[in-house]
């Protein structure tokens, strides 16, 4: 029986985990659910899958959580704050974490569950961009084993030979593929752009997330993000990871050999293949996805990416290869852009303008620490809303 602790349980993500599990109850159990401030959400959770803690954001939100498994008589322990993530990260009780919190905010908890051993499931792209080596060097030198849930980077690791050692030349890879939708805006006219509404944003044409991932799909900030992310999963250079336009989302990545072979995976748009790819490792369950049908979707398309559209694919290369604490700064100040974007604060062009202006002043270091990174994330989000306010 494999112990699993859901950070990130009410998101998108989340529920798509829960759904799996909730398919396998000879297999998974379920020891601690995470939510910020979704707590009624939560606690219907929590009355399902009975886990021994559920962690909320705030002593307000604790209480109303305890209030709320009282009434129904679950024995659920209720606790808050990060300190509380981070035990539920490491706890003795879990074997397995699914990191699956939006943002920065996931890092210190998925990096306690490293630092541990666990097995994690990486949904929280953030977290490895904005650490990079730290992260892996958390993974490799406490024997966790780290199994990637984007579905582009579980596409990738299903293409890869099975005892692959993040060396793409010793394995004859020639070239990591990742395949992007484009998002809703990959047609528009840029200068349209300017005037779009957080709605249309969010509106993704093949999949449905949350609202910050939604966002980053249309500038694609997300899959500038995801190509960092392979380079630290994968050990590739920029160098060797292309984005391809791939409108349908049924390949979801491919890795392309030096004899000509190129392996890709493909599945219908459903994050549950993914998840279940990872909590059954090496084992293969059923996710309650079917599988694609070639016939009816009758045309696969690939294109290169424009990148004076989607400026923000551009800054991810650039900071990928200027190394340093520059992804940290890229990543920070991505998220103070989007919440602005989404509060209506700023255009949707401003999004790269701001990224783009506090990289400029932020100059990247040495990534040395965590208190390094950490400082640097706050520095960026500070400069981010100075840029916005000003
Ligand atoms: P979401 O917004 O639907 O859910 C986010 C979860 O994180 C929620 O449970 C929320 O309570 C929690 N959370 C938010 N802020 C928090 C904070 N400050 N502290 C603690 N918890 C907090 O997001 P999602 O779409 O499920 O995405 C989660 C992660 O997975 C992101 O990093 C995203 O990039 C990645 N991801 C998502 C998808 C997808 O299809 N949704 C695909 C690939 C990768
Ligand atoms: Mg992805």
């Amino acid at each position: 029986m494999q112990r699993v602790t859901i950070l990130g349980a009410t998101g998108s993500i989340g529920a798509s985990t829960l759904d799996v599990i909730a398919r396998h109850p000879d297999r998974f159990t379920i020891y601690a659910l995470t939510a910020h401030s979704r707590v009624d959400e939560l606690a219907a959770q929590c009355r399902q899958f009975r886990p021994q803690v559920a962690v909320v954001g705030s002593a307000a939100a604790a209480e109303k959580l305890s209030r709320l498994l009282r009434q129904q008589d679950i024995a659920t322990q209720v606790e808050y704050g990060e300190q509380a993530l981070c035990s539920v990260a490491s706890a003795d009780e879990c074997d397995t974490v699914m990191a699956a919190i939006v943002g920065a905010a996931g890092l210190l908890p998925t990096l306690a569950a490293a630092r541990v051993g666990k097995k994690v499931l990486l949904a929280n792209k953030e977290a490895l961009v904005m650490s990079g080596q730290l992260f892996m060097d958390a993974i490799s030198g406490n024997g966790a084993t780290l199994l990637p849930i984007d579905s582009e980077h579980n596409a990738i690791f299903q293409c890869l030979p099975a005892a692959y050692g993040r060396a793409p030349a010793a394995h004859g890879i020639a070239r990591i593929l990742l395949t992007a939708s484009g998002g809703p805006f990959l047609h528009r006219p840029v200068e349209s752009l300017e005037t779009v509404t957080p709605e249309e944003a969010v509106a993704h044409p093949n999949w449905v997330m949350g609202k910050k991932i939604s966002v980053d799909s249309a500038t694609m900030m997300n899959k500038g993000l995801e190509v960092i992310e392979a380079h630290w999963l994968f050990g590739a250079p920029a160098s060797q990871i292309e984005v391809v336009i791939h409108p349908q989302s049924v390949v979801h990545s491919m890795v392309s050999y030096a004899d000509g072979s190129v392996l890709a995976q493909m599945g219908n748009p459903d994050m549950r293949t993914p998840i279940a790819h990872a909590l059954a490792y090496p084992e293969r369950i059923a996710s309650g996805v079917a599988a694609v049908d070639l016939t009816r979707i009758g045309t696969l398309q690939f294109f290169a990416p424009d990148f004076g559209r989607f400026p923000c694919l551009k800054l991810a290369y650039d900071v990928l290869r200027e190394g340093g604490t520059a992804a940290t700064v890229l990543n920070a100040a991505n998220e103070v852009a989007v919440d602005a974007f989404l509060a209506r604060r700023i255009g949707f062009r401003m999004i790269s303008q701001v990224i783009e202006r506090v990289l400029s002043r932020l100059s990247s270091q040495p990534a040395s620490s965590l208190d390094v990174l950490l400082e640097q994330d706050k520095l960026a989000r500070e400069s981010a809303e100075s840029f916005i306010t000003s």
